[in-house]
């Protein structure tokens, strides 16, 4: 893919007493490579660009200087009125973990309607309770499903009609919900696909201190996904891990 990038192995210096000083002017051609990697990153919404950008230009760009470390320069691109709670969250955004369907709107089709047989053909023929030949009502219970391979879940709702379906289903998932593993995680952990910190610290300051990363590790590009080869090594922009000022006020 792209050219490696060369950050002058900055993680290697953890106890240097002066931060080598930019005055701006920085490394353009890098900024350049890595924000066209960033455009290019479908897995990242507007909210993680933001944050991939502000980092990549901090890392590349920006006048750095004894009191200006990355993160605090990381801080001031991002250009809020409240960057400490914009930061935070932001990051607190990109934590790798699994979302369940049905946990945003859109994400699970058949969020909160039953599926149980449907006993007779709904009057419009294209309406998708005749194609999937479910009952398709306000469902208001659900049997949760983990499935073997990725530890993904599927909710099989079911409406009070169909409360013997939903026990049969309950007792046939039952066995390989419990040989099902950790779920595969599905959002975030794009920050640590392009920058080299102490993730596990920056993420629980964003967000809890007892946080846990997934067994499948930070970074989204070492996730598998079923049917889809894996994303291809990147070469990383490297954010010294002693730089991590989040607790400090800017
Ligand atoms: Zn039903």
């Amino acid at each position: 893919m792209g050219a490696a990038l060369h950050l002058a192995h900055t993680h290697q210096a953890p106890v240097k007493k002066r931060r080598p000083k930019r005055t701006g002017g920085g490394d353009g051609e890098k900024f350049a490579q890595i924000a066209h990697r960033i455009y290019q990153d479908d897995r990242a919404d507007d909210r993680a660009r933001q944050l991939l950008l502000a980092f990549a230009y901090a890392v590349t760009m920006a006048p750095l200087d004894e009191n200006t470390g990355v993160w605090q320069a990381a801080r001031k691109a991002l250009n809020s009125r409240s960057h400490r709670t914009t930061l935070q969250q932001l990051i607190h955004d990109d934590t790798p973990r699994y979302e369940r369907p049905g946990r945003r709107w859109g994400t699970d089709p058949l969020d909160r309607l039953c599926r149980g047989p449907r006993l007779r053909p709904h009057p419009d023929p294209d309406n998708f309770r005749n194609t999937m030949n479910i009952c398709g009502a306000t469902a208001q219970e659900y049997v949760l499903e983990k499935q073997l391979g990725t530890g993904w879940y599927v909710n099989h709702w079911f409406c009070r009609r169909h409360t013997d379906h939903l026990a049969r289903v309950r007792e046939q998932v039952k066995e390989q919900n419990a040989l099902a593993p950790e779920p595969i995680p599905n959002r975030g952990g794009l920050m640590a696909c392009y920058f080299d910190s102490d993730w596990l610290r920056v993420y629980r300051w964003a967000g809890w201190d007892s946080w846990e990363p997934p067994v499948y590790g930070f970074r989204a590009d070492d996730w598998p996904t079923p049917g889809k080869e894996a994303v291809p090594q990147r070469a990383r922009l490297r954010l010294v891990v002693g730089d991590f000022e989040g607790d400090k006020e800017s």
